[in-house]
């Protein structure tokens, strides 16, 4: 499952993951940040375990400036609430707060739940399935709010809150911006919510989700 497809995607997964075989890409909204690559994917058949396959709001679809042209490429609809089920995977979705519609999902397969925030302002009310996850994946673009700040990303006092409202085991924290500090951020996390794990998410990182999780040597 890819969560996300934004520039520089496409060639992060031929450099790092490409032995990895996709069932589907969810795109959690239009931003190019989350979406330009979506076509390099589903034209890719080599990528695919089966078919190619996306997971999308009917929002994010009309808004993407690049509309998925590759054939064969199996549509899913979603909204707010949507369970998507397949014999491999479980997909659920619940909007977040952003500038354009936008959806945070919780995937579970092979037994581990992962919740991706997407991206979110402070207001994302939590659906109850989606607690305790094995792994929250959470946008941390703000360092620390300030009165000029999106109202619709959080910083990394916001993060550590919501790991620990979603009560996550492990929290990976991204969307930092190019020349944010990844690890100043989760520091930050870190003292919002002590008893929560919180990992930086680094190009060609490998996490084992499950009983057999696997630490990251950042930490
Ligand atoms: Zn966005």
């Amino acid at each position: 499952m890819l969560l996300d497809c934004g520039f520089g995607s496409f060639a992060s997964y031929l450099d790092h993951a490409q032995a990895s075989r996709l069932d589907a890409i969810v795109v959690s909204h239009a931003h190019g940040d989350h979406s330009a690559d979506l076509d390099d994917f589903l034209s890719f058949a080599p990528a695919w375990r089966e078919r190619p396959r996306v997971i999308v709001s009917y929002e994010t679809l009309s808004a993407m400036t690049r509309q998925p042209s590759a054939s064969d490429v199996e549509v899913i609809v979603v909204s707010d609430g949507s369970l998507v089920e397949r014999s491999t995977f479980r997909v659920e979705c619940s909007s977040t707060t952003h500038q354009l519609a936008t959806l945070a999902v919780q995937v579970t397969m092979g037994g581990a739940r992962v919740v991706y925030g997407a991206d979110t302002g402070p207001g994302w009310r939590i659906p109850s399935p989606f607690l305790r996850p094995d792994v929250a994946i959470l946008e941390c673009t703000l360092e620390n709010r300030d009165a000029a700040s999106s109202p619709y990303h959080l910083d990394a006092h916001e993060v550590g809150a919501l790991a620990q409202s979603l009560d996550a085991l492990r929290t990976i924290v991204t969307h930092v911006p190019p020349h944010g500090n990844a690890l100043a951020r989760v520091d930050l996390a870190r003292r919002a919510a002590p008893e929560r794990d919180f990992l930086p998410a680094m190009t060609g990182q490998r996490i084992v989700v499950g009983p057999n999780f696997e630490p990251d040597h950042y930490r």
